[in-house]
């Protein structure tokens, strides 16, 4: 008999909450990305009614029922305060501060269901790739390092069984705080969201640290439009994606530098996991907001600063590619790791 069971996933944000699903085999059940409001400010139940309509009609949508629900997984942003309980998220209200989300989400959709619905929570960044690591190996074991700058930094590592290091409090891999090697890089130490004042990674490498990168920049370039412009330092800043794309100097240097800083840590991180596979995803590697010659500079460039921290062995057999799930890896990594785990048990 075949079998239909499917397995939910779940991908909280801050502002929107998306669903996913895998079949029984591993393959998703749609690539459409499905998402709403996730309605935090109406608080906890407000959360909970919502998810669980949006699953139900996610069930109506593609012809499948609560019976059909072999199990559930629930990516949410760190930190955690003990798996399953949310500590102070930066995106979401303080008030849900201790919140047993898992718990009370595991039961809302075991009611739902008139059975027990086992749900498996993690953090969204390690889901993603999960997600991601089972396109690059296929039906291989692989081990899989997948960093993905966006906002912020997300990095993962997918272990040959195809689960995530999460860590023992959920935050392992939690690798864009790391400190960058300002040494090579040539930077002053920059200023971090998450209060570390070691100067991390994440701020070289992504949007969040944007606004310190351009003004060290624009130091260098005092005769560029920027320099001048009046535009808030938010414009600038995102201004400058387009402005690479159509050759312009300072745009360029600034994200081949990090590109550069991107590669270097990826070395760091080889040395400690030794991947497989290295995967680059984010925002700057979205077919929709980025050229093709953009990502290609940019991943040349990645890979020409990882490659010489390398052992000579990593060289030859680590192979490099860019994310294809985007911005539904979370949801459907969150129904595999849910798949996976319903395996084993
Ligand atoms: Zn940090």
């Amino acid at each position: 008999m075949a079998d239909t069971r499917i397995f939910i996933g779940t991908d909280c944000g801050g502002t929107t909450t998306k669903v996913g699903a895998v079949k029984a085999d591993g393959t998703p059940v749609s690539l459409k990305l499905s998402q709403r409001p996730t309605d935090a400010s109406g608080g906890r139940k407000a959360v909970l009614d919502a998810w669980v309509r949006a699953v139900e009609d996610y069930l109506t949508e593609y012809g499948y029922a609560w019976e059909n629900v072999g199990g559930a997984g629930l990516a949410i942003p760190g930190p955690f305060s003990a798996p399953g309980v949310l500590g102070v998220a930066a995106n979401l209200p303080k008030e849900f501060a201790g919140w047993d989300i898992g718990s009370d989400y595991a039961a809302r959709l075991s009611a739902a269901a008139g059975k027990p619905v086992k749900l498996t929570v993690g953090n969204d960044g390690n889901y993603g790739g999960v997600a991601e690591a089972r396109l690059v190996r296929g039906t291989g074991t692989g081990t899989v390092l997948m960093l993905a700058p966006g906002s912020g930094l997300g990095v993962a590592y997918v272990d040959d069984r195809g689960l995530p290091l999460d860590g023992a409090s959920l935050v392992g891999m939690e690798a864009g705080h790391m400190p960058a090697p300002l040494q090579l890089l040539g930077m002053p130490v920059f200023s971090c969201g998450c209060g570390r004042t070691w100067g991390c990674i994440e701020a070289y490498t992504t949007i969040s640290g944007l606004p310190q990168l351009l003004a060290v920049m624009l130091e260098r370039h005092p005769d560029h439009a920027l320099a001048s412009s009046t535009a808030s330092v938010k414009d600038k800043v995102l201004s400058l994606r387009g402005l690479a794309q159509k050759g312009d100097a300072l745009a360029t240097e600034i994200f081949d530098f990090q590109a550069r800083a991107l590669g270097i840590h990826a070395a760091s991180l080889c040395q400690a996991v030794d991947p497989a596979y290295i995967v680059i995803g984010g925002g700057l590697m979205d077919p929709e907001s980025t050229t093709e010659a953009f990502r290609s500079r940019y991943m040349d460039t990645v890979r020409a600063n990882a490659e010489p921290y390398f052992w000579p062995a990593q060289r030859e057999r680590i192979r490099w590619s860019q994310a294809q799930l985007g911005d539904l890896s979370q949801a459907i990594g969150a129904a595999l790791v849910a798949l996976y785990n319903a395996a084993v048990s």
